[in-house]
């Protein structure tokens, strides 16, 4: 296996200096040591996490340039994959988002360390609760192991502004949930962009769905708490 910036040349035409791959590993290095004591991945080593979380995280960097400038979210960020790499790749102003409020303050000193302290920020607390807040204010948003892709519509809707993106993260959406997602984007409000597949340098699949927000939803969002995941919409 090559280095990082091998591996995201030649398997994905993406460019990053050595000075980002540093900041990446370092990234990678100081989550893996909070792991020790606070539980914010299931990835322990660092090579496994060069994979499923620096190359996989990465693979979405295109998707996020391409999206229209201004704030960008990493809903349910957990250990910050993939938001804090894609904070140092893109420049953009960026918040973390993750209802267990302890995860994302522990990952505030981790971006103060990358030198990405000034634009970084981040909001522990519900997706839900912060559509109340700060409805239409994202440019694009990402997820990475979250919910379902129909779930992820829901939650992402009210956030987004007009043109903005909601780039998805999945290893193996059943037919079922394609389905259901593709039958609700419409209402809520969003186009497919792209439904793009990858493979890792593990071999493992990464599919990528991009949706844009076209329109208002047709329903009013956000539900009750709770409701986009335990109940989703079909
Ligand atoms: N995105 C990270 C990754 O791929 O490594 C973490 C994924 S982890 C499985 C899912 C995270 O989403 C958890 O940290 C959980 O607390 C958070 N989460 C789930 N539902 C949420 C919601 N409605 N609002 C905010 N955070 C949520």
């Amino acid at each position: 296996m090559g280095t990082l910036r091998d591996i995201l040349a030649t398997r994905h035409g993406i460019d990053i200096t050595e000075q980002q791959e540093r900041i990446l590993f370092d990234d990678l290095h100081a989550i893996m040591e909070i792991n020790k004591t606070m539980n914010l991945t299931r990835i322990l080593s660092e090579e496994d996490g060069m994979v499923l979380h620096l190359e996989d995280s990465v693979l979405g960097l295109p998707y996020v340039n391409d999206a229209p400038a201004g704030l960008y979210g990493d809903l349910g960020t957990g250990g910050g994959f993939p938001g804090i790499p894609l904070c140092v790749l893109t420049g953009r102003e960026t918040l973390l988002v993750d209802s267990v409020k302890k995860k994302v303050r522990a990952l505030e000193p981790v971006a103060e360390e990358l030198g990405v302290g000034d634009r970084l920020s981040t909001y522990g607390g519900r997706i839900e609760d912060l559509a109340l807040e700060r409805p239409r204010e994202f440019s694009v948003l990402t997820a990475r192991a979250l919910s379902s892709l129909g779930s992820l519509l829901e939650l992402a809707s009210p956030l987004l502004r007009k043109g903005g993106r909601l780039v998805c993260y999945k290893a193996q959406p059943t037919e079922e949930e394609l389905e259901i997602a593709f039958g609700i984007m419409k209402p809520l409000g969003f186009d497919l962009v792209c439904d793009d597949s990858h493979e890792l340098s593990d071999g493992s699949t990464r599919r990528i769905f991009v949706f844009q927000k076209a329109a208002n939803p047709r329903i009013a969002l956000p539900r009750r708490v709770g409701m986009a995941q335990r109940n989703p919409l079909t």
